[in-house]
């Protein structure tokens, strides 16, 4: 381990990630080894890593935690085959940890509060127990990991944590990023959805297997009942939505910590297709990446769609070859990354992750002691991320492909 940033602090940039030296653990390192222990602020790829001793998240997030290190080695995109988790990640000493509960780790203690990201995603809260006797007792960090301020209902709401030194990310932290509501977007999405059943083609949503994938289930079946009025959202026994098999692992892991998702089954190429010509298509939802796979084109004549942060960026789709995209972000947007950074009080805010420099500025001219907190990915292409949405080095940023 070697800090190459601020020496001497509660928590320290060092080459293999964020680094708590008081209570010797990393939060998302980007590289793991024998004996690093690590806290975990979420399960996607780029801030949870294979490789380390042990590892602690908050509680609902076990379940996909495991599920991604068991699939670290990952499938490849039209290996559809769900339930075939490696057993490596079902090995990995994966710690809960309560929302809100207090753990001592050497000097500081640690709680876990929800960042509204994905299922189990929480922001780090880091407390210096003693501090030797000097000045930093009592000092309070809190890193946020990804996190979105929007309510979701397939994870815990965003909770401000109050702390002297705030760590956000800024996926998206630009002034012309503005989501629109959520519920909007799920039906226009609804209304797609039906003009798909009636030209007798399947729609497809391509999206982030972990989080996204659960989200659009959830808020499209929702409405399709509010806009399909006297639509039949699933015939008999079978669902409304289909999925990928990468999708479904995940599906699982949410039901298993409870979340409330609607019937989803695994997609069927022969139900696909008879669904679609019946004019009852089903939603098909699939990883970003999945798109011009073999896989996909078993299932019969489709209508393509992304549902991204991303898409609010002219030009994805169009390079991307969708024919809809729908702006559908797990990050905050701007006025979000605002809100967030003020309910902390934070005196010092750290800015990582995508719009660095901007955000940065903003804060400095307000008067907040703010700077940029490297990360392995600044510079590099984005294409090491397989789920997170990251901007990469051209303006218009996204992804051609998310996945290895
Ligand atoms: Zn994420």
């Amino acid at each position: 381990m070697r800090p190459v940033e601020s020496r001497g602090q509660l928590i320290e940039v060092t080459d293999r990630g964020l680094y708590c030296p008081a209570g010797g653990f990393y939060i998302d390192p980007w590289r793991c080894g024998p004996g690093m222990r690590a806290v975990i602020t979420h399960a996607h790829s780029d801030h949870a890593r294979a490789g380390c001793e042990a590892y602690l998240c908050a509680e609902p997030g076990v379940g996909v935690l495991r599920t991604r290190l068991g699939a670290a080695a990952g499938p490849d995109a039209d290996d559809d085959a769900p339930g075939e988790a490696a057993d490596a990640g079902r090995s990995a000493a994966v710690q809960g940890l309560r929302y809100g509960e207090r753990l001592t780790i050497g000097d500081v203690a640690v709680s876990l509060h929800p960042a509204g990201h994905v299922l189990g995603s929480a922001q780090v809260r880091v407390e210096r127990l003693s501090g030797g006797g000097g000045e930093d007792r009592g000092k309070v960090w809190v890193v946020s990991g990804d996190y979105k301020v929007e309510a979701d209902p397939t994870c815990d709401a965003f909770e401000p944590v109050p702390c002297h030194v705030f760590i956000t990310e800024s996926t998206f932290g630009l002034p012309v990023y503005r989501w629109r509501p959520a519920e909007e977007v799920f039906d226009e999405m609804a209304r797609w959805w039906l003009e798909c059943r009636q030209e007798k083609v399947t729609p497809v949503v391509f999206c982030y297997a972990l989080g996204k994938a659960q989200r659009v289930i959830a808020g499209a079946v929702r409405a399709l009942q509010r806009v399909g009025t006297g639509q039949r959202v699933g015939t008999g026994q079978a669902a409304a939505v289909v999925a990928h098999g990468a999708v479904m692992k995940l599906v699982e892991a949410y039901r298993q910590a409870g979340v409330d998702l609607p019937p989803v089954q695994h997609a069927q190429a022969a139900e696909v297709k008879a669904a679609a010509q019946r004019g009852e298509a089903m939603l098909l939802v699939a990883p970003t990446g999945s798109d011009h796979t073999p896989w996909l084109r078993k299932m019969g004549p489709v209508s393509t769609a992304t549902a991204s942060g991303w898409m609010a960026v002219r030009g994805t789709r169009r390079r991307r070859n969708l024919e809809r995209g729908f702006v559908l972000s797990d990050h905050a947007d701007w006025p979000g990354l605002l809100a967030a950074i003020n309910a902390t009080g934070a005196s010092r805010v750290g800015v990582t992750h995508g719009h660095v420099d901007p955000l940065v500025r903003y804060l400095r001219e307000r008067g907040t002691d703010a700077w940029p907190v490297p990360t392995r990915f600044v510079g590099e292409s984005p294409q090491g991320g397989e789920e997170e949405e990251r901007p990469g080095p051209a303006p218009e940023g996204p992804p051609e492909r998310e996945r290895r």
